[in-house]
């Protein structure tokens, strides 16, 4: 491609919302521009990108047998009613009607839909596994759309459904599609995890995300220091502390305390270590039609983990509750404790599971049990992990310590079980004529987040610097005075010689002062610029690595195979 010719209006100025640094240099660089709030326009720039990433994911799918389909992008609303999640994604599905009133949404994902292609189609066993998947367009009116690419409106997702007749089959694609994906990351040049997640409200047995890391990610991992483990925030375990303070050694009683409401303050009355502590978080917990106050309990030196409290309670939402509608229930707040089970549910960290020598709130005002023993709660209260995992805590598979690190989700795949199959009664014959549901999986890949992705993780203050099997254009051709005629025509003589060698090539043709387009060619990121320039009279050119910045003199009638070695 000629620059003189090519579509790619680069700007000094980022859009006024743009932090992120992919936002910032894929808008200046030219590869988008901004419609409204979460949609975008690609344009060629991030086009070749986009195809470059579908072509990784289409090769390593087809490898493992998926095959590619394309479903309507535009779908009937009814298969969302029968599978119940019209209600569930709430606003962020966009919804209309068509001229003869029918409802319709735009697929925010297809699990729905691709159950109901497969289903009455595959009607026996002998036709499973199928592993069936799309690279399309996705809508979902998120309720911040923001930072460019990353969480858009409209976006580019592969999703893939797989379907078998046993859990163990499933179980078996889950893990080659897991290798699939890890490949197509590890083409893609990114530095990336693999970790548990929460399988939410969609029920299901597994569930990983794929995560780039980059400080900029949304989420929060918990690594371990020693072994394989990575897992969200949301999903992160651990081990019971090896190394635990020392014990206050009390017998139980009731002690006063006035004023002393937070943990802070309890434990420095007590000189005793908040992990003695029982921290009390009271949330109103909304269900499908009705809502309730429900105690959250967790250590003092511990905080109370959302998606595990929602997961815990089986709730739709979980929100925060004022100090009188504690009052209204007979709750005392600041001196909130679990011995008392009867003014609302409970539910207790797992880590408190026969724990002694605990201090906590004694439900009235100014006292506070101190010398606690909660073996006595064990077979009447609910126990689950609701606890946030800290730095520093051990690792749930070995004794390695967790360590957090920000992640950019780019995949989830998941183990969906029949949920699906079941709700929209898509069924297939057994070995023995039995009709049984099919045992789904669900895998995700954001192909458009992906681009900013490969931005977060590789650029530096003057723009983006794509990996090689990403980049738009490998090598970008610098004739550095194209008044000069020798320049000229050594620059197009290597253009020639690439283009006839497959090698994708940008000529920068422009008549612009070489410090402009030498600032825009790193804004763009190609990962090799061949500067031609006044060294072309002594019989050398110049390669600039746009990764490492380095400048190395070649001579000119060893360009060509110098690029070649490179890419
Ligand atoms: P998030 O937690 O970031 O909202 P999600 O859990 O809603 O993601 P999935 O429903 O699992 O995402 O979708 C599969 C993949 O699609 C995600 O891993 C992500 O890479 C991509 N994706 C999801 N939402 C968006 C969005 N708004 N913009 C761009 N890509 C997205
Ligand atoms: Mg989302």
């Amino acid at each position: 491609m000629r620059r003189s010719r090519a579509f790619i209006p680069t700007t000094k100025e980022a859009p006024s919302d743009a932090t992120l640094p992919s936002h910032i240099f894929l808008s200046r660089a030219g590869f988008i521009t901004q419609v409204a709030a979460g949609l975008y326009n690609y344009l060629p720039l991030a086009k070749r990108v986009i195809e470059k990433i579908e072509n990784i994911i289409n090769e390593e799918m087809t490898k493992i047998g998926a095959q590619e389909v394309e479903l309507s992008f535009v779908t009937p609303a009814e298969l969302w009613q029968k599978s119940g999640r019209i209600e569930k994604f709430g606003k962020e599905l966009l919804r209309f009607h068509d001229r003869k009133n029918n409802l319709f949404v735009l697929g925010p994902t297809h699990e729905e839909m691709m159950v109901d292609v497969v289903r009455n189609r595959v009607t026996s066993y002998k036709n499973l596994p199928l592993n069936l998947y799309q690279i399309k367009t996705k809508f979902r009116d998120e309720a911040r759309p923001r930072f460019g690419l990353m969480r858009g409106r409209e976006f580019i997702m592969k999703d893939g459904y797989s379907f078998h007749a046993t859990a163990e089959d499933l179980d078996r694609e889950f893990d080659t599609v897991e290798t699939a994906y890890k490949k197509i990351l590890t083409r893609l040049g990114l530095d990336f995890r693999i970790v548990e997640a929460d399988s939410g409200a969609i029920g299901g047995s597994g569930s990983k995300e794929l995560m780039v890391l980059a400080d900029s990610g949304e989420d929060t991992i918990a690594v371990c220091s020693k072994c394989e483990y990575g897992a969200n925030l949301e999903a992160a375990s651990r081990s019971k502390r090896s190394e635990i303070p020392e014990a206050p050694e009390v017998t139980f009683n009731k002690f006063t305390t006035p004023d002393v409401k937070t943990i802070d303050e309890l434990a420095d009355f007590f000189k005793i270590d908040p992990y003695f502590t029982i921290k009390c978080v009271a949330k109103r917990v909304v269900y499908e039609d009705e809502s309730e106050i429900v105690l959250f309990f967790v250590r003092g030196c511990d905080t109370l983990q959302d998606v595990k409290a929602l997961n815990a309670t089986e709730a739709l939402d979980i929100v925060d509750v004022t100090e009188e509608e504690l009052q209204a229930i007979g709750l005392v707040p600041g001196f909130i404790g679990p011995l008392d089970q009867d003014k609302a549910k409970h539910v207790i960290d797992s880590d408190l599971k026969d724990a002694k020598d605990l201090v906590c709130g004694a439900n009235e005002l100014d006292y506070h049990y101190i010398g606690v023993d909660l073996s006595i709660l064990s077979d009447v209260a609910y126990f689950e992990d609701i606890a946030e995992v800290n730095e520093g805590d051990i690792c749930p598979n070995c004794e390695g310590e967790l360590t957090f690190s920000k992640g950019i989700e780019v995949g989830h795949i998941f183990k969906l079980g029949t949920t699906y199959s079941k709700a929209l009664k898509a069924e297939f014959l057994d070995e023995n004529g039995k009709a049984q549901p099919f045992i789904m999986g669900t895998y995700g890949m954001g192909v458009s987040r992906l681009v900013a992705a490969v931005i977060e993780q590789h650029h530096d203050e003057n723009g983006c610097i794509w990996t090689k099997a990403t980049a738009p254009y490998m090598v970008n051709i610098m004739i550095s005075n194209i008044k000069d005629e020798a320049q000229t025509q050594a620059g197009e003589q290597l253009y020639k010689q690439l283009q006839d060698a497959n090698v994708e090539v940008m000529l920068d043709d422009r008549k612009e002062r070489f410090g402009f387009k030498m600032k825009d060619a790193e804004l763009i990121g190609f990962p090799y610029t061949i500067v031609i320039g006044k060294e072309l009279v002594n019989g050398y050119v110049q390669i600039f690595d746009r990764a490492t910045k380095e400048k190395t003199d070649i001579k000119s009638e060893e360009i060509f195979d110098k690029i070649m070695e490179l890419i």
